[in-house]
C-alpha cells in the first residue's frame, strides 16, 4: 500500500506530461492548418475552376477520348496540366525566369498569360514520359497535337479540317 501510494504521484506525472505533450502537438497542428489556410485564400480569392474545368469543352473530350484510346493500348495517360489561370500562368513565367536565369532562355518554355494557350483552355500538359510519346504518336487520329519540339508533353487542339498536324516550333519563343 505503501509502496502503490509512493508510485502513484509518479504515474500521473507521466501521464499529465505525456497529455501536455499531445495538447501541444495538437494545438501546432492546428496553428498550421490554420496557416496554411489563411495563405491559400490570399492566393487564391474565390472558387477557380480546376485544370480540367477549364478546358474547352473540345478539348476536354478529345483528351478524354486519348485516354480510353491510351488505357486500351496499356499505356498511362494523365493530365498534367490543362487550364491555368493568368495569374497562375504569370506565376510560371516568373518561376521559369529564376529558374533559367534568364528571360531569353524562359520564353522558350513559357508564354506570358497574354498568348498561353493554357489561359485559354485551349491546351494541355500530359504524361508520364510513356504517355506523353504516345499522344505524339496517335495525337492526330484523336485530334491533338503536340505544339513544340522542345516540349513532349504540351499538346492543342487540330484546327477543324486540317489533314495534319501543323510543324511543330522550335519552342514557345516565337509565340512572345
Ligand atoms: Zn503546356
Amino acid at each position: 500500500m505503501t509502496l502503490y501510494v509512493g508510485r502513484l504521484p509518479e504515474r500521473v506525472r507521466r501521464r499529465r506530461a505525456r497529455w501536455a505533450v499531445a495538447s501541444a502537438v495538437v494545438v501546432v497542428c492546428v496553428a498550421v492548418v490554420g496557416l496554411v489556410h489563411t495563405l491559400g485564400s490570399a492566393a487564391t480569392p474565390g472558387p477557380t475552376p480546376t485544370a480540367a474545368q477549364g478546358l474547352s469543352p473540345e478539348l476536354e473530350q478529345r483528351f478524354a477520348a486519348a485516354q480510353a484510346a491510351a488505357e486500351l493500348a496499356g499505356v498511362p495517360l494523365t493530365l498534367t496540366s490543362g487550364w491555368r489561370s493568368a495569374a497562375e500562368q504569370q506565376a510560371i513565367v516568373d518561376d521559369a525566369v529564376e529558374r533559367y536565369g534568364s528571360i531569353e532562355e524562359a520564353r522558350r518554355w513559357v508564354l506570358p498569360p497574354e498568348s498561353s494557350a493554357h489561359v485559354q483552355g485551349t491546351a494541355i500538359d500530359v504524361g508520364p514520359t510513356e504517355g506523353a510519346l504516345w499522344l505524339g504518336e496517335h495525337g492526330f487520329e484523336l485530334g491533338l497535337c503536340r505544339t513544340y519540339a522542345n516540349e513532349i508533353w504540351h499538346f492543342e487542339l487540330l484546327a477543324e479540317g486540317a489533314d495534319a498536324c501543323p510543324e511543330l516550333h522550335a519552342d514557345s519563343s516565337s509565340g512572345w
